[in-house]
């Protein structure tokens, strides 16, 4: 459980962005040159304590960098991130390794994401032996119980990544982010390699230990219909800014956002029964390098009038807990 410094939000940044240098790819050799690659521009956002905010939006929006530069695997080029009321936006390497045992991350890939030499007792046991210096022999006991927490056994601590199916190896790389018992985890993607009947099995499992543990969520995924499943507020990222926030049942029900609404429409059996009337997403995001002025929507917005054009808007609350960043939200 969180150690109760606030009755603030867990988690809670203010205008977080991360530029990169883009010096080569496609992008850098369209436009002849380099350029700024904004992949987060001016997030804010908070996560309160015990809740699931699922995070969606189109590939390439910002969503894993988000996660990285919270955990501060990346550095922010601006803006703040403070967890459990601590500002943490420059803490030290002392300080960060502190803070990593109560913030940890499930990855999409879990074979990627494990060391293949390493047997299940080696690479769930590392992050509880770095929190609290323990030996081998005193973390076992801890990791034994972490892996039948998720629904593996004993006798597969001795075994080796390859030895197990997807959905195996993801329990894995879950027990390796709780085994050290955290308050904030981020599962990025943490489904979507899956079968579908593996993805429900393992969305059952992370919903019961965040109940179980008192876990705090940030789920990231492009699938909407997953996200819907599991959060209790859905955050709606479009190139590199948090554009919708409201609890899941009012993204669902009654989205704002023309591009949250473009997105539900896609997915027939999440749609409402007005989706008919909204357009679909049409086109492909506009360059991260070179976003477009005003509001960065516009050029796939079929409602966007002249000043969308020019003005870029702002994430403001229209009604309780629900935040829009559209000039024209208050006018569905
Ligand atoms: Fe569309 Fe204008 Fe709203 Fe942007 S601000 S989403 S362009 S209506």
């Amino acid at each position: 459980m969180t150690s109760g410094a606030s009755d603030g939000p867990l988690v809670e940044v203010q205008g977080l962005g991360k530029s990169f240098a883009a010096r080569s790819g496609l992008l850098a050799r369209l436009l002849r040159r380099g350029g700024t690659i904004r992949a987060l521009d001016g997030v804010n956002l908070s996560i309160r304590r015990g809740e699931t905010l699922g995070l969606i939006g189109e590939s390439g929006c910002g969503k894993s960098t988000l996660a990285r530069v919270l955990l501060r695997l990346q550095e922010p080029s601006a803006g703040t991130i403070r967890f459990d009321g601590e500002d943490i936006t420059a803490a030290d390497r002392n300080r960060l390794r502190q803070l990593r045992r109560r913030m940890q991350i499930v990855f999409q890939d879990p074979y990627a994401a494990l060391n293949p030499r390493q047997t299940v007792e080696q690479i769930v046991g590392l992050p509880l032996r770095i929190a609290q210096r323990l030996g081998r022999e005193a973390a076992r006991p801890h990791v034994a119980a972490m892996i039948e927490r998720v629904g593996l056994k004993r006798t597969h601590l001795n075994r080796f990544p390859h030895q197990f199916s997807g959905g195996q190896r993801q329990r894995i790389g879950i027990a390796r982010a709780l085994v050290a018992r955290p308050d904030f985890v981020i599962c990025d993607e943490a489904v979507s390699a899956l079968d579908v009947s593996i993805q429900a099995q393992i969305l059952g499992l992370l919903q019961e230990l965040r109940r179980d543990l008192g876990l705090t969520y940030l789920f990231i995924s492009h699938n909407l219909a997953v996200v819907g499943h599991v959060s209790d507020r859905i955050a709606v990222m479009y190139l590199g800014e948090v554009v919708e926030l409201a609890p899941a049942r009012a993204v669902l029900a009654a989205p704002r956002h023309p591009y949250t609404q473009s997105l539900l429409a896609a997915v027939p059996r999440l749609a409402a029964r007005d989706a008919a009337i909204r357009p679909k997403l049409a086109g492909e995001p506009p360059s991260p390098i070179a976003p477009p002025p005003g509001c960065r929507f516009h050029p796939r917005c079929a409602k966007a009038v002249d000043s969308c054009r020019t003005t870029r808007p702002t994430l403001r609350d229209i009604s309780l807990d629900h935040a829009v960043a559209c000039h024209l939200a208050d006018n569905p």
